[in-house]
């Protein structure tokens, strides 16, 4: 059975053999793939899963603010609680599944630093 390195990035899975763990901490990427023994350590996302979860969150939660401004007429307090919270605790859901993704599809398409 052959295993997509995206699906199984976004599960946090080995991209190669989708059962090892792609994660030693919560952004730290394995050494290794316990499973298949991939050397994870050499992959690097950078700054891509925070820009892409960024995108997200926004697109998500802007619309949502004039929702619940529109509908509940909520007073300006609960505002500058509510939204600071569903904002870090989206991104902090997200950010996971997309640098497992992320890195997945650096494993699919081979990408890699350019080296001389
Ligand atoms: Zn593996």
């Amino acid at each position: 059975m052959s295993v997509s390195p995206v699906s199984a990035g976004f599960s946090c899975r080995c991209p190669r053999c989708g059962r090892g763990r792609l994660f030693s901490g919560y952004l730290k990427v394995a050494d290794k793939c316990e499973s298949c023994g991939l050397d994870l350590g050499a992959m690097d996302s950078g700054d891509g899963p925070a820009v892409f979860v960024m995108f997200i969150v926004l697109i998500i939660t802007v619309p949502l603010v004039f929702v619940v401004w529109a509908v509940f007429e909520p007073p300006i307090w609960l505002h500058a609680i509510l939204w600071p919270i569903v904002v870090t605790g989206l991104s902090l859901w997200l950010l996971r599944p997309a640098k497992g993704a992320m890195l997945g599809l650096q494993f699919k398409h081979k990408a890699g630093e350019h080296r001389v």
